[in-house]
């Protein structure tokens, strides 16, 4: 059993971070006091953890969400089209972390551009009449077309147990003359998608999933996104029956993303005929497949 100091008790209720992480600050701050072979948690260890968590979300999030966390944020850090009112409607779209500010500006940008465009393109498409021809019993929640959207790849929170999942994905390269060869990137990325060769990071795209961990992480700023875009799965499903959504694109533009959307609605509006108790879009690709949807 761990113990603390009366100044690191303090010390770790004050650490700036946001709540998200506040809640695991002090199991972090026990971790690295049993990994020293300490027993008391001492406000050098509490100091640690709180740099530790530069490392573990890539500096620029964290001193945003920093900032946040002390309300000393100039500008909003996440654009009000993140909490669009949807009520009223027959769609769901749920959001990752990202929503709250836990993502990189070119992150939340591509976020941004995404979420009106598809609100709107859902209200064009008439999902929700669509959604209420389709309930038997009563409208409620399992009446809604869930849609997840994440910031990245990594997907924090699943689009893959959805009916629609859309996930921002880069395309990354290194900007040589900013890069000092340190080799950071390469022991960050998970997927090994990273080797140096001649002190520069080179990426294998065929094992890279475009999730930007990289540039986000870089201390030097020297991975930048050529190009961003949108992987799209359709078909996921939680609960009961669980069924991992089939992907449709690996990298598209937001044009692609809606076209994918609108084939998606057609195909339920020619197949679904008959009301459900729940709709759920994975019955339907396993009837029909997936070629009718992709681009
Ligand atoms: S972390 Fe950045 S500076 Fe270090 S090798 Fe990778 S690209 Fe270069
Ligand atoms: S984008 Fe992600 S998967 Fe690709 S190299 Fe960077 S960290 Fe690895």
């Amino acid at each position: 059993m761990i113990s603390w100091t009366k100044e690191a008790e303090e010390a770790v209720a004050l650490l700036p971070l946001p709540p998200m992480l506040q809640q695991y600050a002090r199991l972090e701050c026990e971790r690295l006091a049993g990994n020293k072979g300490l027993e008391e948690v001492s406000v050098d260890i509490v100091a640690e953890a709180d740099t530790r968590y530069d490392l573990a979300i890539g500096r620029d999030v964290m001193r945003k969400l920093r900032a946040m966390a002390r309300g000393e944020l100039d500008e909003p850090l996440v654009p009000e089209e993140f909490f669009d009112d949807d009520s009223g409607e027959l769609f769901k779209i749920d959001m990752c972390p990202s929503q709250y500010g836990a993502a990189s500006n070119v992150k939340l940008e591509n976020m941004r551009r995404l979420l009106p465009a598809l609100r709107q393109r859902l209200k064009e498409l008439h999902i929700t009449d669509l959604m209420m021809q389709l309930t038997r019993d009563a409208v409620m929640p399992h009446s809604d077309f869930r849609i997840v959207v994440t910031g990245c790849t990594n997907a924090c929170l699943s689009p893959y147990f959805s009916d629609f999942g859309i996930l921002g994905a880069y395309d990354v390269a290194v900007v040589p003359e900013k890069c000092t060869g340190c080799g950071r990137c390469s022991d960050y990325c998970s997927l090994k998608a990273i080797t140096m060769e001649n002190n520069l990071p080179q990426f294998d795209k065929a094992v890279c999933i475009k999730c930007a961990g990289c540039e986000e992480f870089c201390p030097e700023s020297a991975i930048a996104v050529k190009e961003m875009g949108y992987k799209v799965v359709v078909g996921g499903h939680g609960a009961r029956h669980p069924k991992i959504a089939d992907t449709i694109s690996e990298f598209t533009d937001l044009v692609g993303v809606l076209k994918i959307l609108g084939k998606t609605v057609q195909l339920i509006r020619d197949k679904a005929t008959e009301p459900v108790r729940v709709f759920s879009m994975y019955r339907l690709i396993a009837e029909h497949g997936i070629d009718r949807i992709k681009l």
